[in-house]
């Protein structure tokens, strides 16, 4: 126990990693030199893929693509698509291998975060003048263990913000007055709650029910197929073409009895834009009255609502520009608030990849092997990035790099004074496609 002041700390650290998802996971690896605190809210790593998961979830990417630089999966050429269970088994694997469960505090919920401002005006940061490890805490973060009354106090000099942008907090949407699931007689369940059901109790809830999925994209999709045999679903409008979905890393791959069971007419697709409840289940613009007994909500997540209760005033309202876009210099620092890093927050077509290579750029940061240019720089790069994102993300207001990962890692790559072509030959360079193994360090 440290006192400092009137406040006893548990410890002060240097770095703080706040979630134990993949992003977390991969933080506390890259990052190990620092013994990082690594706090996770449950009692399991892998974050998504144990509380967003049904068991029809599979991974969407590659699974060769979808792979930590430094450890293969075991059947890397296997084409299939591996299942959330087989993706938590790889990661508690990896976590095994590099032994960094010993960082991870399980039951360990942040309930707020405190910036100790040590110039009394956060606008007079600069980071490029300072270390980002100045030997001072500068983070004061409140942890609940095991759900309990007390609050442990930890200080940290550094924060890495893992927290994910899925799960935790359902999006609900907002429906006309006495229009909502107040006046439905079935039952309305967010997928988040679907997902915390087990074998049995899902399949007991859907066991010959009429049953209504409100959403379209991939948790609406698995979970058409968990309740085929239970006959209804409405896909809300989905009126984009495909390559904005690709640029918005919304692209779902379907399940692999998808199509199967709609041909059945076991799945019915409606294209609608409003839609509200009514007594017998839900009904439509064109007023269309569909029977339900049970209505999934596979409306999303609010992962900014889980930013803006960790983070203290007035760091969330700069975090987000005015479109509702985090932008983030190499999609890690905010260039206004340096003394955080953020992790899985800006998305590509693996986000285990891009969160892997942006802490190894973290892990040189932190040990100053480069510095972060002038804030003006940065605002330039991310004003300059987000126009680009605005241009191709039009629906989402999500930081997607999918489109220019290449280039994004190319940045990254010269900044830790690595070779931006990573192939061993022009050919390969030219035609080849780049995966997480080019990435590896020593090459
Ligand atoms: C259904 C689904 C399918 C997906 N498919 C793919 C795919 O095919 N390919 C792909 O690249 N990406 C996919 N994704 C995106 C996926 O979110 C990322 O790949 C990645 O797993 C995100 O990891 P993360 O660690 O950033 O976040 P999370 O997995 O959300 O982990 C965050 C962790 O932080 C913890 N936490 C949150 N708040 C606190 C707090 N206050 N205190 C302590 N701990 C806290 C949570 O408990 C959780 O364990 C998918 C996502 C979903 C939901």
């Amino acid at each position: 126990m440290v006192i400092i002041g009137e406040k006893n700390f548990q410890s002060i650290s240097k770095v703080g990693i706040i979630g134990g998802g993949v992003s977390g996971i991969a933080a506390a690896k890259q990052l190990s030199r620092y013994q990082p605190v690594v706090f996770e809210a449950t009692d399991y790593i892998g974050g998504v893929w144990k509380h967003c998961s049904y068991n029809s979830t599979k991974l969407q990417t590659p699974r060769c693509d979808y792979e930590f630089s430094d450890f293969p999966w075991p059947q890397r050429d296997n084409s299939s698509f591996p299942s959330h269970v087989e993706i938590l088994d790889y990661l508690n694997a990896y976590a095994g291998h590099f032994d960094v469960l010993k960082y991870v505090r399980f039951n360990s919920k942040v309930v707020e975060v405190r910036f100790i401002d040590r110039d009394q005006e956060i606008s007079t940061i600069d980071a490029h003048n300072h270390t980002l490890l100045s030997g001072k805490p500068m983070w004061e973060v409140a942890v609940r263990v095991n759900q309990d009354d007390t609050i442990q106090w930890y200080a940290f000099e550094f924060l890495v913000m893992c927290a994910g942008k899925y799960g935790d907090i359902p999006k609900l949407p907002v429906l006309p007055k006495q229009k909502g699931p107040e006046i439905f007689n079935g039952m309305v369940l967010h997928s988040l709650d679907y997902a915390k059901l087990d074998k049995e109790s899902a399949s007991q809830l859907l066991k010959g029910k009429k049953v209504v999925i409100i959403g379209y994209k991939k948790s609406a999709i698995d979970l058409a197929v968990e309740c085929a045999e239970a006959n209804q679903e409405i896909w809300t409008e989905a009126d984009h073409p495909f390559e904005e979905d690709y640029a918005s890393c919304q692209m779902a791959i379907l399940p692999d009895n998808f199509f199967e069971e709609a041909d059945k007419g076991r799945i019915l697709f409606k294209r609608v834009s409003k839609w509200w409840f009514w007594s017998g289940g839900v009904q439509l613009e064109d007023n269309t009255k569909l029977d339900a007994d049970v209505v999934l909500l596979a409306t999303g997540y609010d992962g900014k609502k889980k930013l803006k209760a960790l983070l203290p005033e007035p760091f969330f309202d700069i975090l987000q520009d005015s479109s509702g876009i985090i932008p983030l210099y190499r999609g890690t620092i905010h260039p206004l608030i340096p003394w955080v890093a953020f992790v899985g927050y800006v998305e590509s077509v693996s986000n285990l990849h891009s969160a892997e290579l942006r802490c190894k750029w973290l892990s040189r940061l932190l040990d100053n092997q480069f510095k972060l240019p002038s804030v003006q720089k940065m605002l330039e790069y991310t004003t300059k990035e987000m126009e680009v994102m605005k241009r191709t993300t039009k629906f989402y207001k999500r930081n997607c790099i999918s489109t220019y990962i290449i280039n994004h890692n190319d940045e990254i790559c010269e900044d830790m004074g690595w070779r931006p072509w990573r192939k061993t030959n022009w050919f390969s360079e030219v035609f080849g496609p780049y995966s997480n193994q080019d990435y590896q360090e020593h090459k």
